[in-house]
This record gives structure tokens, sequence and C-alpha cells, in this order.
């Protein structure tokens, strides 16, 4: 089922594109949680972190390299979050795969 990053993808909807390339898009989070908060998604329509099958463990490292790659732009390599909300109870809204990587302030302990 399409979302609204689905939307972005397709450039049905606007948003600040930070990389693309075939297989993965990151953009700047709407609602930003820290002062660097980037949204690394795969194009791929995978609902969750829960549906991601082993032929997407590839594109997974390249998502991580991607994480590696922005924070190291963004001047926040020396202490950011990467993170996925695994269904609802976890706060996903949203249900494309996407991660969070935040930065910028101290985060302080997940709680
Ligand atoms: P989730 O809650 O699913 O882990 O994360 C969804 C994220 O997507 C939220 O941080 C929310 O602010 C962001 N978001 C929702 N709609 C849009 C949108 O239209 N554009 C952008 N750039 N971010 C969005």
């Amino acid at each position: 089922m399409t979302t609204v990053f689905g939307k972005i993808i397709r450039r049905e909807l606007p948003a600040k594109i930070v990389f693309e390339n075939d297989r993965i898009i990151a953009i700047e989070d709407i609602h930003p949680k820290a002062p660097t908060h980037i949204l690394i998604i795969p194009k791929k329509e995978i609902s969750g972190l829960q549906a991601l099958q082993p032929e997407d463990f590839p594109l997974m490292g390249e998502v991580v390299q991607v994480a590696q790659m922005l924070a190291k732009q963004y001047g926040i390599e020396d202490g950011y979050r990467f993170l996925t909300n695994q269904g609802s109870s976890a706060g996903q809204t949203v249900f494309h795969l996407h991660f969070h990587l935040l930065g910028g302030r101290n985060l302080g302990i997940l709680g």
C-alpha cells in the first residue's frame, strides 16, 4: 500500500531530498525532533523492519552506508541515533520502512 513516502519518491509530494540513488532516498523530516533529523527510506515498499526478507539484507547494508555518509556530511558523526520504529506500539506512523538519523543535540538515554 502506498504511503506518503511512496508519493515523495514518485514526486507527487514535495520534500527536502538530501540523498537519492536508484534504491534509497533520504529526506529531511517535516517535524524534526533534533537539529539534524533525516529519514533514510528504501524505495522498495516494505511495510516495516519485520517484513524484511533475506533478499533485502544487502539493501540494509546500503542504508547503513548512507547513514554513515550523511552523519559525516552533517557533522554529527561523533554522536547520533539511527533507528526505526516497528509497529504502532513503537511509534511507527508511516508503514513504509524508514530509518531516522537524529543528531545535533544531546539525545539523552533512550527511555
Ligand atoms: P515513524 O513515526 O513512522 O517512525 O516516522 C514517520 C516520520 O515521518 C515522522 O517523524 C514524521 O514527522 C515524518 N513525516 C510524516 N509525513 C511526512 C511528510 O510528508 N514529509 C516529511 N518530510 N516527513 C514526514
